[in-house]
This record gives C-alpha cells, structure tokens and sequence, in this order.
C-alpha cells in the first residue's frame, strides 16, 4: 500500500507529573527518569521527524515543564521547522519562562483542566492548590500572546460542570476547547467504576456541545470526544493505525498509538537504535494494523471500514482480548451488547473510589 508520510508526532517527554489525575492513561508500569531520552536524542529525533514530512509537534507527558531543558527542546524542534505545541498542566510554568519558550518560537499552548473550581480540580488533579497555579499559568499563557486551547476530560465526577468548563474558556479568550469523553486506557482502566458516566450524562454532554457549539461559532472552536462505551460506532483512532501520526514515549519507543503498549503481542522498536523513517515505513508495529489486510468480519467487507479502519486496537485488545477484533462500541461487534452492559454497571456503581496516579 501507499503510506503517507506522518503529519503529527507526539513526544511524551517524560512521564513525571505533579499531579496524579485518575483518568491518566499512561501506562501502569512508567519509564523512570534516568532511562528518558537526553536533550540531543530528542533534537536528532525531531530533525529525522521533521525530514520524514511531519509538521506538528506536540510537547507531552507526564508534565513537559518537568523537563529543564524544555526551552532548548523547542528551540530546536522550531530549528527543525516543525510546529510547536505545548500540552501541559500549567504547574512548573512561570512568567520568565514562558517568555523564553515564546522567545524560543513555541507556537501554541494547550491547558488541562481538571474541574471549574479547586474542590473539583485539586480533588481531581490529587493537587491541593493546583487550580490556583493553574489560572495563574492560564493569564500568564494569555498575556504572552500564545493562541490558547483547553483540554478538558469529563467522566461522571466532573460531567455536570461541562457548562462552565465552557464558559471559562470564552472567558480565558481560549480559541479551542477540547471536550474529551474520559478514554479508559492505562492507568484509567482502574477507574472505570468511578468514572464511566451515565448513558444520560453522555447524552447531555452531546447536547451541551452542540448547543453551544451553534451559540459560539466564529468565537470558540469546540473537539469533542464522545464516550464511546455509550455509543454506536467507534472513533477514526489515530485516523488509522500508522497513517497521519506516531508516538514517542519518553525512554524513546516509537508507538503507533499512545496506548499501544497494552497490545502484548507488540515489540517496539527505539529511536535508539532505528532510523524514524525505517519504523514508520517498514517496522513490524507500524504494519501491523496498517490499511485493511488485518481486519475480520464484520470489518472486512463493512461500508464504513475506510471510514473508521475499525475503531481503536487498543480497545479491541482490552475489551476483546483480540487487537484484531473489531472495536466492540461498534454497534455490529457482537461484543456491543457486553461492552453497552458493561457500561451501564460501572456507571452505577456507588462504591469504586478514584485510584490516584503516581509520578515516577
Ligand atoms: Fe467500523 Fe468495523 Fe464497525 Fe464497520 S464493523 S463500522 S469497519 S468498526
């Protein structure tokens, strides 16, 4: 088949992280500090991302700001020509700091935001008085003159504050809010009891954001990532395993997916010791789920197959057991009906505490 060149490329700098949400779906087991990449391995590995034909690069993690030499990290991935993009909590933030990333050529700024006020954001976050520093970050991101998206997660804990998660990105002259069904993936799959919200909290959300979407057009772009437990067909993951984008995890494995390291089966291959363009090109994972050769039925002779290339594997593997099955919140897997159940017990249940995330 014909492969594309990537356009994207996430690098998960490091997984530390002052907070420790309970949504976060990095992976159980994290790459520890002393095995994350250096400062000139991830240069070498933006100049061979920038050379492969990717044109935006997003800053990630655990918490990016942990890293010290993020400023010279994007200094260089501007050398590079690549478009910066910077997805933080806003903790580790300062003026002068921004002032240098702004100074260095970063291009834009994505906030996460854990709740609309500190008992829901500090509670969520597991970060007493982290909400403050958050909103002082926010106005210091704004006066700087960065272009301003929110990221929010809703589950069942935070759903009801969609409204004002909304109204607080007009009032911060966001440009884009990002509204993210909780996805439960890594560490989230441990608080799927405490977070699944209800068949009608994900009916609302919709009708939320297409209320407002219509209220704030020209004003606010809205993304929106339904839950997918609750719905009828799954998502383009990644529009397509090995087609627009890739992943860098901060000890230097090249990932199809952020979550693809929950696929046993996988062996992945290390910025280390292999050219980007020879993993992407010709690395067994890339291959792996590429295209349409690997589907089953009902996949295989489905109308919407290049439409959605079969929703997410990693899903399939977790629901399934098998990363080649079909997504099972597609309507026609004939683990809907499980996966529909599934989700109506865990959003019922009254008892699951959140399992808070650790840093390595
Ligand atoms: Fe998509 Fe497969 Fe479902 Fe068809 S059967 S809609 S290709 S997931």
């Amino acid at each position: 088949m014909n492969v594309p060149a990537p356009i994207a490329m996430l690098a998960e700098l490091t997984y530390r992280c002052p907070l420790s949400c309970p949504y976060c779906s990095n992976p159980l087991e994290m790459a520890a500090r002393e095995t994350e990449l250096s400062t000139e391995d991830w240069v070498e590995v933006f100049e061979q991302a920038a050379a492969l034909g990717v044109l935006q690069l997003h800053l990630s993690g655990g918490e990016p700001a942990a890293r010290r030499d993020l400023v010279d990290l994007v200094a260089a991935a501007r050398t590079a020509g690549l478009y910066t993009n910077l997805i933080t909590s806003g903790l580790g933030l300062t003026q002068k700091r921004l002032a240098e990333l702004d100074a260095a050529g970063l291009d834009h700024v994505q906030l996460s935001l854990q709740g609309t006020d500190a008992d829901m954001a500090d509670r969520i976050g597991g970060y007493e008085g982290g909400f403050k520093r958050k909103m002082q970050a926010a106005e210091w991101i704004v006066d700087a003159g960065f272009p301003l998206t929110l990221n929010v997660v809703v589950h069942r804990q935070n759903l009801h504050q969609l409204p004002q998660a909304i109204d607080m990105a007009v009032a911060m002259k966001a440009r884009r809010i990002e509204v993210a069904m909780v996805q439960f993936h890594g560490w989230a799959m441990l608080n799927r009891g405490a977070m699944m919200p209800t068949r009608a909290q994900a009916d609302e959300a919709s009708r939320i954001v297409v209320e407002a979407r219509a209220r704030l057009e020209g004003q606010l772009v809205i993304d929106y990532v339904p839950a997918d437990y609750h719905g009828d067909y799954p998502k383009r993951c990644m529009g397509g395993w090995g087609m627009s984008g890739l992943n860098i995890t901060p000890d230097g494995k090249v990932l199809p997916c952020h979550a693809a390291q929950t696929i046993p089966t996988l062996s992945f291959d290390n910025v280390r010791e292999t050219p980007l363009a020879e993993i992407w090109y010709h690395g067994d994972v890339f291959n792996a789920y590429r295209g349409e050769d690997w589907m089953q039925e009902p996949c295989k002779t489905c109308d919407r197959r290049k439409l959605d290339f079969g929703g997410c594997r990693c899903q399939a593997m977790a629901i399934v057991g098998d990363p080649a099955a079909t997504d099972p919140t597609c309507i026609k897997s004939p683990m809907h009906g499980r996966l529909q159940q599934l989700a109506q017990e865990l959003s019922a249940d009254e008892t699951a505490e959140l399992v808070y995330r650790k840093s390595p």
